[in-house]
């Protein structure tokens, strides 16, 4: 039909087909105005030797459709597969991962009748680049890579969300008084970005006693914006706390493509028998609607499921003596929605979405700011365990062959300064950070002069494993000092 929506759907394994069965007779019903171009993927992809899960084939119907809604999949077990979930994020662009967590209480047990808030993880960077090296036999290291970019992407998007669904507070988490440069340009970007919204409150916490007041007071919360890793956290917790994992749906949106889903798996156990709960896919499908611009029809499909629950029509999974009614399958439960379609809950707050309510549209074009970058000196990290692990006899070896350009500054193990006056009881690993620094201040370092020192290092029989430049950009540090420097 003309005028209609085309999405990208995948049915998935377990449950999938089911839910997605159940969710699309829903939105049929409530004649939302979308037809659906279908992809395979999961299980049996994988089992055809697609390491990723998703046939290449895919990727033009995903690129052309720009919306996708899909149904949780398998992966096999053993080695060698990837997750399809981290595939289609990274490789499509789909910088931010949105998860709204509510309370369904009486219906839904919770400790927290009250809770109803959003978590906005950034979904490309942070410890997920999947960069990691063992770099001696003791040490292995995993690269945190945050971007400028790709924070002003994920800061704004939340501040967006808050704006266009009437939220009041965004709160950011961040450990940055631990790492200063990566979390505390995640926090400084946050405070540049939260002044252009000044109708909505925007505070800082650190993620540790931010994840313990989210446990503890989630109903304090609104919109929640944090780095990949604390996200991935934090947002589980919250929707365990809320009693409604079985009951989430959420969000991964790019710049131009966006995937929709429950945030359960695929549930093998139940699989087949019709007694899983469609609602984690009926919401992440109402969330593709308020992306589409279709939010009327999420503003009636949402209120006649959340008058269903009210009435007590319950799947197995939450299904409870006394306060359910009727226990019924994934297929009852939607012809349960389906009925109450144009009706409004009693209980619960109806839903309403604005008229104006529109997609968010985030343009990621950078602009690159023409910071003057200069070479202060270098972190060369060495692999040593000889002398007794005596940083004496290491810093000796090193300013014997350092030349005439940099010269030893310091050296610190695991962070921690052991050379020159470390403490004798600091615990020493294989894996040595040495910071050069300039002997004359003045003169001007480049990279020939850093090539020259780790020749001389080479020539010494010393094993440098890995190199770090320190630089200053616009006359601010950097680099972290190290802790004693
Ligand atoms: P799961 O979420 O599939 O199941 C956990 C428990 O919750 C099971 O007892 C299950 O029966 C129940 N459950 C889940 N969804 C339900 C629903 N809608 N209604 C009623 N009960 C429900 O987690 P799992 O068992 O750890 O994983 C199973 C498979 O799903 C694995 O292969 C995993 O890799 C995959 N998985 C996929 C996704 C995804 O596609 N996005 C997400 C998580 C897990």
């Amino acid at each position: 039909m003309s005028g209609n929506k085309k999405i990208t759907i995948a049915h998935g394994d377990g449950i999938g087909p089911e839910i997605m069965k159940a969710t699309l007779r829903i939105l049929e019903a409530a004649g939302a105005p979308l037809e659906y171009d279908e992809i395979e993927i999961g299980e049996k992809v994988y089992l055809r030797g697609v390491t990723a899960g998703i046939e290449d084939s895919s990727w033009d119907k995903l690129r052309n459709n720009k919306v996708f809604l899909k149904a949780p999949i398998t992966t096999p077990q053993g080695g060698g597969y990837k997750s399809m979930n981290v595939t289609v994020r990274k490789s499509m662009g789909l910088f931010a991962n949105v998860r709204p967590v509510k309370a369904y209480h009486p219906y839904i047990e919770s400790h927290f009748p009250d809770m109803n808030l959003t978590i906005i993880r950034e979904n490309e960077e942070d410890l997920y680049a999947g960069i990691e090296h063992q770099q001696t036999e003791e040490v292995v290291q995993t690269l945190k890579l945050v971007s400028r970019p790709g924070i002003e992407s994920i800061v704004r998007y939340a501040f967006e969300y808050a704006q266009s669904n009437n939220r009041k507070k965004v709160t950011c988490m961040t450990k940055d008084n631990i790492m200063k440069h990566a979390d505390g340009l995640f926090h400084k970007i946050f405070d540049e970005i939260s002044t252009e919204y000044p109708d909505i409150v925007a505070d800082h916490m650190i993620i540790d006693i931010g994840s313990a007041k989210l446990a503890a007071v989630p109903e304090n919360f609104d919109v929640v914006v944090t780095l990949n890793l604390y996200g991935d956290i934090v947002s589980d917790i919250v929707a365990e706390i809320a009693g409604s994992v079985g009951m989430c749906g959420s969000a991964n949106v790019g710049e131009s493509v966006a995937m929709f889903e429950a945030i359960h798996g695929s549930a093998p156990d139940i699989a087949g028998k019709d007694m899983a709960n469609p609602s984690g896919l009926i919401n992440g499908a109402n969330m593709m609607l308020v992306h589409l611009g279709l939010a009327e029809y999420a503003e009636k499909i949402e209120n006649a499921w959340l008058k269903t629950l009210e009435d007590g029509i319950h799947t197995g999974d939450i299904y409870k003596d006394g306060m359910s009614k009727e226990k019924v399958g994934t297929q009852a439960f939607a012809d349960a929605v389906i009925a109450r379609l144009g009706q409004k809950p009693n209980t619960f707050a109806p839903v309403e979405y604005s008229a104006d309510a529109k997609p968010i549209a985030i343009n990621r074009t950078y602009t690159a700011h023409s910071q003057k970058k200069e070479l202060l000196g270098v972190d060369v990290f060495i692999d040593w365990a000889e002398g007794d692990r005596n940083p004496d006899v290491l810093g000796k070896q090193l300013e014997d062959a350092q030349g005439d350009f940099f010269k030893l500054k310091m050296i610190t193990n695991r962070g921690v300064k052991v050379y020159p006056g470390g403490m004798p009881e600091t615990y020493k690993t294989d894996h040595w950070r040495c910071r050069f620094v300039k002997q004359d201040e003045n003169a001007e370092a480049t990279n020939t002069q850093v090539a020259e020192l780790l020749t001389n290092f080479a020539n010494a029989g010393l094993d440098f494993i890995k190199t770090e430049q320190l630089y200053q950009f616009d006359g601010e540090r950097g680099y972290s000092l190290g802790q004693g420097e």
